[in-house]
């Protein structure tokens, strides 16, 4: 039985996937007038589609089909934003702006911007150009493809600084093609592997080896699915940001969603987005006022990659008691009581029962993996740090970019003799980087290339704990992350043998050519599309 009439269903069928069904989609219609339909469930008992219909459709004062015939639903935007205007601003019910979205691309923007941006978590999804897939030394009328920092550019610092960076990227350069044929040498193509996968994997080696060379101030593209509340608290912190660059990015952004997502993104510009952004830039001025004064006498003398600051010596009877907890009425510190009580077999068969027979690094145990939390301390060359900081769910901080921890320098890039230009172009960067640290040290950052070490700290659950390693230590991976990956598994298997039993598909082997078995891969994915 259909809830609606033939001219009803007639006026509703463009904008819903099914009229006759309880599950459907909504689609053709502007995002907030979707989210301002979808908030009306809180309050109404019509349908959606009914909602639709009467509220928006056949209102009068709508004029649903009247100002954009070719675009139906455009002209009801306005009444979604006038009730967006009321919620969102009104009363302050922040959560309906989740129910919205855009698609927003980021292009020619800097690493360090790229960054800040990708610091966002719940609710924004990235997708960024690879510098394992893609070479960055393309030109553009003559000029390599990097930011020119204004500050920078303005100061006696602009001809080293350009110098600098066009020798990284001349580097980057010179050296691509003699160590594809070294990488080629040292690992012959087998007849089990096709010119395609070969040369793909090849390739991808070579610029996994040289995306130490490139600086921070390198171009890159970056796209971003995401909610409306999360792009307003986006232009929030970018407004606060000590990056010019970034600020202006915020600017962009915003002008860009006025258009499609308006009422989503409003606040961001309003005063209060405004003090917002001041109070962030404040606390984060004041707190670096604190640490110089606290902490300047001091120095580093750790260097170990992986440091295991902080885990709970009590988490095994936690993870238990979580793991029973939902499927008996005792209270958690009831439950905690028995567990107490449990023999060391018996906590790890029920340990084991949770985790289940993993077939494969898909297969994630559930929630009550998320009672115990480990804290890292990393020092790691910034292309790793690139890659693994794409962990939504962890916390993680990173310090500023510098050249005071050295670099690292693949062993690939050592045995095949081209370390000596690789060096030297690291070299001259630390040192335009030193001298431009004196008088712009914000800036000085994006000279700095990804071969340098930099130190940030990730804490983590153990349920994500099981996702980032096995995910991260697997064959495809980079080794400056696969190595990251695998001495934290070492060092949680140490602390929680009991716990981390179950890390079934952490890889600690070496590989010579990362992405060959996935390449391998695709030629039979592609072979059996092609004899279907
Ligand atoms: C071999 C390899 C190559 C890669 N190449 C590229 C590349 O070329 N370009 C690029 O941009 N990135 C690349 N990445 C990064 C990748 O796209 C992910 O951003 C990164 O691996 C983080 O993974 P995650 O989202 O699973 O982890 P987390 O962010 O830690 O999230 C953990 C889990 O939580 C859930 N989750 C978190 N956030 C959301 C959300 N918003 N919606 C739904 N579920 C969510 C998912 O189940 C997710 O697996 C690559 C990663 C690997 C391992």
């Amino acid at each position: 039985m259909t809830e609606f009439t033939e001219s009803e269903r007639q006026l509703l069928e463009p904008f819903f996937t099914n009229l006759d069904r309880p599950i459907f989609a909504l689609r053709n219609l502007p995002e907030v007038l979707k989210g301002a339909l979808f908030s009306r469930y809180s309050r109404t008992e019509k349908s959606l589609r009914r909602v639709l219909l009467e509220e928006f459709i056949t209102a009068p004062e709508v004029g649903f089909f009247q100002a954009a015939p070719q675009n139906p639903g455009l002209t009801a935007q306005s009444k979604a934003e006038a009730f967006y205007d009321r919620v969102l601003i009104g009363y302050g019910d922040d959560s309906v702006a989740e129910l919205g979205g855009a698609h927003l691309a980021c292009e020619e923007i800097s690493n360090i911007a790229a960054k800040i941006l990708e610091d966002s978590r719940l609710g924004l999804s990235p997708l960024e150009k690879s510098t394992r897939y893609v070479p960055f030394n393309k030109k553009v009328n003559g000029r390599y493809r990097y930011y020119r920092e204004p500050a920078i550019m303005a100061s006696k610092h602009s001809a080293e600084y350009e110098a600098t960076l066009d020798h990284l990227f001349d580097t980057y350069t010179n050296l691509f093609d003699p160590l594809l044929a070294q990488v080629q040498s040292e690992t012959p193509q087998d007849n089990q592997t096709s010119d395609r996968a070969y040369v793909s994997a090849t390739r991808a080696k070579t610029f996994d080896l040289l995306r130490g060379l490139l600086p921070m101030a390198t171009l890159t593209n970056v796209g971003f699915f995401g909610n409306g509340r999360a792009f307003e608290y986006l232009l929030v912190k970018l407004a606060a940001s000590v990056h010019a660059e970034v600020n202006e990015i915020g600017q962009g952004i915003q002008q860009e969603l006025d258009i499609v997502i308006p009422s989503f993104v409003k606040r961001a510009k309003s005063d209060r987005g405004q003090q917002y952004a001041q109070y962030l830039a404040n606390n984060a001025r004041n707190s670096q006022q604190l640490a110089h004064k606290f902490l300047a006498d001091q120095f580093t003398a750790s260097t170990e990659l992986v440091t295991l600051v902080e885990f709970d010596p009590d988490a095994e009877s936690q993870v238990v008691t979580a793991i029973l907890y939902p499927h008996s009425q005792l209270s958690q510190a009831e439950i905690r009581q028995v567990v107490d009580r449990l023999t060391p077999i018996e906590l790890q068969e029920i340990i084991n029962t949770y985790a289940g027979d993993r077939q494969s690094r898909f297969h994630r145990p559930g929630r009550a993996f998320e009672e115990t939390y480990y804290t890292f301390d990393i020092l790691a060359d910034l292309g790793a740090y690139r890659d693994l900081h794409r962990h939504r769910v962890l916390t993680q901080e990173r310090q500023t970019y510098t050249v005071d921890h050295g670099f690292e320098v693949p062993e690939e890039v050592i045995a095949s003799g081209m370390a000596p230009a690789y060096q030297a172009a690291l070299e001259r960067a630390a040192s335009t980087m030193k001298s431009i640290e004196q008088d712009l040290p914000a800036a000085a950052q994006y000279v700095v290339p990804f071969a340098f070490r930099t130190r940030w700290r990730i804490k983590l659950n153990l349920r994500e704990a099981y996702h980032f390693i096995e995910l991260r230590s697997a064959a495809q991976g980079h080794p400056g992350y696969r190595s990251i990956a695998q001495a934290m598994y070492q060092k949680i298997l140490e602390v929680h043998p009991t716990l981390a039993a179950n890390m079934s598909f952490v890889d600690l082997a070496e590989y010579r050519l990362e992405r060959l078995s996935s390449e391998q891969k695709l030629d039979l994915k592609i072979q059996s599309k092609f004899s279907m």
